[in-house]
This record gives structure tokens, sequence and C-alpha cells, in this order.
């Protein structure tokens, strides 16, 4: 132990204590699901991060957008900024948000491997879920697989157009934009309406990944009248007392126990 720092005896109590508390959970949410229940998945992008996608309050989103641009991450990639600076909004986009080359990992694969009835609500933009074999997935965010021509309107897949620099319509000369939604724009209201059905009928509701911090995708989870809510974040959240069970701990290592 020399040259380590002395941690209190009781700093490795809490430590047990911690680690027996997130398998008793563990092990309650696995009980409820035992049976199928009718479920909504609610994620956000730290269920991608073991994918090595960077979350948004990780060091690679705001501090990264401020450090490099000397921007908010919120202004930098916002309907404004693509419109007046598309150079600089397509500079972080092509570099932060696309990743054409990530897998799926065990979470999304054990969610898309769940036999009961369910639906996937997703703020992420990456396309994981439905690459994991998830059916029925709502992305709140819209994708980063799609475009359209801000001129003509013609659409696009990804593969179809240059990953580099402002990318323009090959039919028109357009700037395209993302099938994203950007901040200062509204999500797609059909896609918020089916999302608060899809809530309010489930049986059990799990949140995964997400600091439950941007809205109005975080205010779905009070549409919610089914018998178990949970949330699995690495972190806690300000909404952590709002659900029955809050398991603090990695969702590519929680998901495949509580679901498999
Ligand atoms: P966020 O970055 O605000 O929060 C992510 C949360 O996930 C954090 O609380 C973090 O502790 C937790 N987390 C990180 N790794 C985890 C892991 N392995 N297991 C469990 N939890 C983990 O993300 P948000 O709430 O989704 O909001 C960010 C916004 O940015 C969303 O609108 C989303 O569309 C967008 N975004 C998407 C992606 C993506 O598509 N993968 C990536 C970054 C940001």
């Amino acid at each position: 132990m020399e040259g380590q720092p002395r941690l209190p005896f009781c700093f490795f109590a809490m430590l047990e204590f911690c680690s027996m508390e997130i398998s008793s959970l563990v092990t309650s949410l696995r009980n409820t699901m035992s049976s199928h229940p009718r479920t909504a998945f609610l994620t956000g992008a730290g269920i991608s991060t073991a994918s090595g996608i960077p979350d948004f309050r990780g060091k690679e989103g705001i501090a990264y957008a401020s450090r490099h641009y000397g921007m908010r991450y919120e202004s930098l990639i916002s309907h404004s900024t693509l419109m007046s600076k598309p150079e600089v909004f397509y500079d972080f986009y092509w570099s932060r948000m696309v990743y054409p080359n990530a897998k799926p990992n065990a979470a999304h694969l054990a969610i898309a491997a769940y036999r009961g009835e369910n639906a996937v609500l997703t703020q992420n933009i990456d396309g994981l879920h439905q690459k994991a074999g998830s059916k029925n997935v709502i992305e709140l965010h819209g994708t980063t697989a799609k475009y359209s021509c801000l001129s003509c309107g013609r659409s696009y897949s990804l593969s179809e157009i240059r990953h580099d620099g402002v990318p323009h319509c090959p039919s028109c000369g357009g700037v395209l934009r993302p099938d994203v939604v950007l901040y200062e724009e509204p999500l797609d209201y059909s896609a918020l309406e089916a999302a608060r059905d899809i809530i309010s009928s489930a049986e059990v509701l799990i949140v995964v990944g997400t600091s439950l911090n941007v809205y109005p995708a975080a205010g779905l989870i009070y549409e919610f009248r089914g018998r178990t809510k949970a949330i699995v974040n690495l972190e806690a959240t300000p909404l952590d007392s709002y659900f029955d069970l809050a398991i603090h701990g990695p969702a590519e290592e929680i998901l495949p126990e509580v679901l498999g």
C-alpha cells in the first residue's frame, strides 16, 4: 500500500454496501421482467457509449464544442447555425455526431431480444437499436441516416452523400440537412404523440442512459400509468426519486442481467 492514498475502512464498507444494493435492485427488476410485461424503453446517449459514441454530458460533447468552436453545444447544432454557418455546423457534425461503423452493444441487443411486447423510444440518432434488431423504434430526435435538400426537398441516405464539408444535393445543388431534430426546432408531432401513447399504455417503463435533461423527451416519463418504472444510468439524475428503481451502473452490463 506504500505510495497509495489511504482510504478509511468505512469507504470499503460503503462500496460493498453499494454493490449489494445494486445487485438487489437488479434482481428486483429482473423478477418484474420475468413475466414479460408490456414494456416501453426510453433510451439516451448513455446506451451507446459502450459502442464508442460519446454521450452529450461527457468531455466529447459540451466541453469539446466550447473548446474547439467557442460555442455552446446547443448553438452549434442549432437550426440557425445550419442556416447561417453550414461549414461550422458540418465540421462539428461529421466529427462528433455521425458514427456509421458503430455496432450495437450488449444493452441494445438485450432490448432487441426481450420477448415481451415492447417499443423503444430513443433520443439517439445513431440507429443502433434498429441495427440490433429492435422493430418498434421511435426516433424522437431523428436520424443521421437520412438527409433532405433545403431547396428542392429530395431525400438521400447517408451512403449517397459525401461525409465531409457541406453536402449538396446531387440534383439541384442546394444544401442538404440531416433528418435530425436540431436545437430551435420542434419534435415531430406524430412521433411524440405515438411515444406518449406507448408510455401511457405500458406496464413497465425502463429508462436507460439519459441524464433526463432534454425536453420534451424527458417529460414523457410523466405519461406512464403502469406498475413499475425504473432507470438504469451510470450516475444519479435529478429525477431518480420519481422512479421505483434507480440502478446506477453500465447499461451494457445491467440490461443483459435484467432482461436475459
Ligand atoms: P446525456 O449525455 O445528457 O446523458 C447521458 C447519460 O448516460 C449520463 O447521465 C451518463 O451518466 C449516462 N451514461 C453514460 N454511459 C453510460 C453507460 N454505459 N450506461 C448507462 N448510463 C451511461 O444524453 P441524453 O440524455 O440522451 O441527451 C443528449 C442529447 O444528445 C439527446 O437529445 C441525444 O439525441 C443527443 N445525443 C445522441 C447520441 C447518440 O445518438 N448516440 C450521442 C450524443 C448525444
